[in-house]
Parts: C-alpha cells; sequence; structure tokens
C-alpha cells in the first residue's frame, strides 16, 4: 500500500457539508483506507491573479489515506468525486464546488501531462500545509 495526501477545496454551495461528503468519499473508493484527516480551515481565493478577497472564501480540508490505487487511478477516482459534487471545468482556478489535489503520493516524483506529483503548489499554500500539519505533525 502506498501513503497518499489528498487536498480538498470548495468556495461555492454548503462548503463544510461537501468537504465532509468528499472525504467519505475518498475513504469509501476501493482499495484506498482512511489514515487521518484535518480539521477545516478558512482561506482567500486565489486566482491566475492571486489572492482575491472579492470571491467566495474557500473552505479546505487533508485527508490522508493507504491506497493500492495507482496515483493516475487515485485522481481519476477523485476526479469521479469532483464531477458528483457539480464541478464544472470553464475557467481554470475559477470558483468551484469541489476541487480534489493529490498533494503527495509516497515519496514518489511523477510529471505526466494529467499528473504531477508532489503537486507543484502545494508547498506555497498554507491552506494545503496547514490542514496537511493537522492530519499529520509529521509531514
Ligand atoms: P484543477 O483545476 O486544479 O482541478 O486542475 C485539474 C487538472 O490538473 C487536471 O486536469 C489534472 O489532470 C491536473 N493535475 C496535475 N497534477 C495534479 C495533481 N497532483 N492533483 C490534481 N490534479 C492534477
Amino acid at each position: 500500500m502506498s501513503r497518499a495526501v489528498v487536498a480538498l477545496g470548495a468556495n461555492l454551495g454548503d462548503r463544510g457539508s461537501t468537504l465532509r461528503a468528499a472525504a467519505a468519499a475518498i475513504v469509501a473508493l476501493p482499495g484506498v483506507r482512511p489514515v487521518a484527516s484535518s480539521r477545516e480551515v478558512e482561506s482567500v481565493a486565489v486566482t491566475l491573479d492571486g489572492p482575491d478577497t472579492t470571491k467566495p472564501r474557500y473552505r479546505n480540508a487533508v485527508v490522508v489515506v493507504d491506497t493500492d490505487l495507482e496515483p493516475q487511478e487515485l485522481l481519476d477516482a477523485l476526479h469521479g468525486i469532483e464531477d458528483t459534487h457539480g464541478r464544472t471545468r470553464e475557467v481554470r482556478w475559477g470558483d468551484r464546488t469541489l476541487d480534489l489535489d493529490l498533494v503527495a503520493y509516497d515519496d514518489l516524483s511523477l510529471d505526466t501531462v494529467t499528473l504531477t506529483v508532489p503537486h507543484p503548489r502545494a508547498g506555497e499554500r498554507a491552506f494545503v500545509l496547514a490542514p496537511w500539519h493537522d492530519a499529520d505533525p509529521d509531514a
């Protein structure tokens, strides 16, 4: 089994309910077992132009799991969960009901057209690092 870290974010709809439903759906995936989950944090929306306080704020969390899914299989399953929550993809970094990012997968470094691990921007984002630290203080 591999250890994977998934970051969750939502800035539309009932954000807390969406995060909790998504976290439950992630750990219910075949081949996935829960390890730890963080508290929820609030953050300012980040757009292609930078932080934007006029946009709805995000609620974020991190879920740590063990999985025997391959990284791309896990990402595909995460996209399925995003779709279940009405995620659309018109605007890159636009508002979203649910965003799921694969932050890390063991110590793997991977860079394909569809998947970069570790997530290239996770290290700059307090809304990923703070909940990750909450879920796994040794991370
Ligand atoms: P986003 O708008 O942030 O949900 O971006 C999703 C796109 O980023 C998808 O097309 C993914 O294939 C791609 N992507 C690349 N690396 C990752 C990653 N580590 N986690 C999530 N999506 C990724």
